[in-house]
């Protein structure tokens, strides 16, 4: 056979005969490469290890220590899980099947019945049974024709042939008696993959669209080896304890509904005292740092946001507007810069007033799309801890350090350390998709950069990240849930001012244009607190638990009264104090306060009522501990004033 050459990604270059394999090419090299081989790619396209290579080209081999050999393992699960479902449930239909972040699914269909969790182990004995059979997992070129007669009792898989372009190429995967429509890019053989687990399954609409039928999707991951899938397992578990949703059912916080609307939370009164605290806690805060706080309407006039530029940029996130039928078009605000800026515009301003810090827990309405909607964390109406200052070019970094210092000073109070600033910056491949100003841009980045420098902050940069009016500086926090997401804003304007003409006079008394700041500290109220019920796992510090004290007497008609004296007291020095009034055995009650994870219970009876004692249980402690009621007063009211600084 004819020889062919093959260039390796550090550009050495080899003859070899036609026909070889990337296996034969790996065994060359070295048995432990051949190893952990787990496909090959020549001229960008996947080769399987066991396939006749009968031209030249670009040749790398894809091993497992690498990110995209895991996900070509989990795209051969999905595989090894339709073989097992179809050997189970020979009716069922299936749909698609990719690796995802973390995993990977496949979306089925079956007429006979839906798969459930308890059919998991089931379905996961056949999978590890496919995996002993260790059959071959081999790629093919067919004709359209072939694969339509192959795939004819599959309708999915029919329109998605149909659906491919006349010219493009149709391969099959085939292992044992199972075949999938596939390009390629798996793992050998079936024995290649060992260490698996079905997680989950939910509803998800044919290729996304709610006209078409409802398939299930079945979730599931995989990995080279136990130890990786354990800890995997871990996490997952360890998330779904921490998840705000569950945590906020169990502690009645909040809910959503249907007959409310999607994406618009109602707060139950335990939920409603953590936020009124966080409200309270963080305008106090504002004020101190020279903030004014005002209201402005949560509805405003359409043109509004026409001056803006939100009806142009941002208008598929906005509700439609609202025609009053007298020529007036009303609009829900998404945003709350537009309010602020006709509070700055309302006097004429002097260089005197700034930098004029204008602050609000603003409500804004996002018809954020339905898929996206998660209990408090992504919502359709929400209140942000909203702010924006006016400043003169001069005093931009003063001011930007003024913000950073009261954001690490909020973080410390509720004993946030885990997260990153990202300093964001325009995509310098993409200009034309910003604010048309290099200069302001390069002047700008530099200055955020070098006030971060200079405060000695770690940092990391982001092109392509920025708004479109000018660079910002954006603080990502962890979830519990893995992920990342902006918990705090800095974000410089040169844009809103020019389209609402502001402007100042200055010291030469001539008018000057102000630079607008928006930043956002706490983010939105349904934001922090799913964030902080999930950091805390429901176990808030006393300053922000919804009940802090409960008070439970050993015996209502001996110790009721005394004990129902002590919430009064505690009530009116602002202490979320309750009386447990169930007629329930002593040791229930308590376990009961401790599920709720209320930081304080105080159980009261001959002893305490006698001394004007109270026996406390700290929640997590199962210790208790004896002390004068005056005493756990103070110590309680510094408990709540000293936030979590512990
Ligand atoms: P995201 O990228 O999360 O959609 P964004 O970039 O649109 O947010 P901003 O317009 O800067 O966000 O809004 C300020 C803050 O409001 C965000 O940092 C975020 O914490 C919060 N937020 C944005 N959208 C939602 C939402 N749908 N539900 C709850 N909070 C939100
Ligand atoms: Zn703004």
């Amino acid at each position: 056979m004819a020889e062919i050459e093959i260039k390796f990604p550090d550009g050495a270059v080899k003859s070899f005969e036609g026909g070889i394999t990337p296996l034969e090419i790996a065994n060359g090299i070295s048995k432990s490469l051949a190893k952990k081989a787990v496909s090959g790619r020549l001229n960008g396209e996947y080769i399987g290890m066991h396939d006749q290579m009968m031209i030249g080209g670009d040749f790398e081999l894809i091993t497992k220590d690498s990110e995209e050999a895991l996900r070509l393992l989990r795209h051969s699960t999905s595989h090894l899980m339709a073989q097992a479902l179809k050997r189970l449930h020979p009716e069922m239909h299936f749909g698609v099947g990719p690796a995802i972040d973390n995993g990977f699914y496949y979306d089925t269909d079956n007429d006979a019945g839906q798969v459930s969790v308890e059919e998991f182990p089931v379905i996961e004995k056949i999978m590890h049974k496919i995996v002993e059979e260790n059959l071959p997992i081999v790629s093919r070129e067919i004709s359209r024709d072939e694969a339509l007669e192959m795939f004819k009792d599959d309708p999915y898989k029919v329109e998605l042939i149909n659906d491919l372009p006349v010219d493009e190429k149709i391969s099959i995967a085939v292992q044992g008696e199972h075949i999938e429509l596939d390009k390629g890019g798996l793992v050998p053989s079936t024995g290649w993959i060992k260490h698996f687990k079905l997680t989950s399954v939910a509803g998800a609409y044919w290729r996304g669209k709610s006209s078409n039928p409802m398939l299930q999707r079945i979730y599931g991951t995989a990995f080279w080896n136990a130890d990786d899938l354990q800890a995997e397992l871990k996490r997952r578990d360890e998330a779904k304890e921490r998840d705000h949703r569950r945590i906020g059912a169990q502690q009645d916080l909040f809910f959503t509904s249907q007959e409310v609307g999607s994406g618009l939370p109602v707060w139950m009164p335990n939920g409603a005292a953590i936020r009124r605290t966080l409200e309270r806690y963080i305008v106090d805060r504002e004020l101190e740092a020279g903030y004014e706080h005002v209201y402005t309407p949560i509805l405003s006039n359409l043109d509004l946001y026409k001056t803006s530029g939100h009806w142009d940029h941002y208008h598929d996130d906005m509700f439609p507007p609202m025609d009053m039928g007298d020529g007036e078009f009303l609009e829900l605000r998404p945003m709350n810069c537009p309010s602020h800026i006709q509070v700055y515009n309302h006097h004429p301003r002097s260089y005197k007033e700034l930098p004029l810090r204008i602050a609000e827990l603003g409500m804004m309405h996002r018809y954020e799309k339905s898929g996206a909607l998660t209990g408090l964390s992504r919502v359709r109406e929400m209140t942000l801890n909203d702010g924006h200052t006016f400043v003169t070019l001069d005093q931009i970094e003063a001011e930007f350090k003024n913000i950073l210092n009261l954001m690490i000073d909020v973080y410390n109070d509720f004993n946030i350390s885990d997260y990153r600033f990202r300093l964001s910056y325009r995509d310098p491949e993409n200009t034309e998709k910003y604010f048309d100003d290099d200069e302001m841009w390069a002047n700008s980045q530099r200055m955020l950069k070098a006030a971060m420098d200079d405060m000695g902050l770690d940092y990391f940069e982001a092109e392509g990240e920025a708004a479109f009016y000018g660079p910002k500086l954006d603080v990502q926090i962890k979830t519990a849930l893995g992920g990342e997401e902006t918990l705090s804003t800095i974000q410089l304007d040169f844009l809103l001012p020019e389209k609402f003409d502001l402007g100042y006079v200055g010291p030469d008394g001539e008018q000057h244009r102000p630079v607008m700041i928006h930043r956002g500290v706490i983010s939105t109220m349904e934001r922090f607190t799913a964030y902080l019920i999930e950091m805390y796992k429901g176990a808030f510090p006393t300053w922000l638990a919804p009940h802090q004290v409960r008070v439970i007497p050993v015996n209502r008609e001996a110790h009721g009264s005394y004990a129902q004296k002590i919430v009064e007291q505690l009530k009116h020095q602002g202490v979320r104090a309750e009386y447990e009034a169930r007629n329930e055995k002593l040791g229930y009650l308590i376990r009961d306060a401790q599920s709720l994870k209320i930081p304080y219970t105080l159980v009261i009876g001959d002893d305490e009522q006698n001394n004007e004692s109270v026996t406390i249980r700290r929640f997590g402690s199962r210790d208790t501990e004896n002390m004068a009621l005056a005493e756990f007063e103070q110590k309680l009211l510094a408990d709540i004033a000293n936030y979590s600084r512990d």
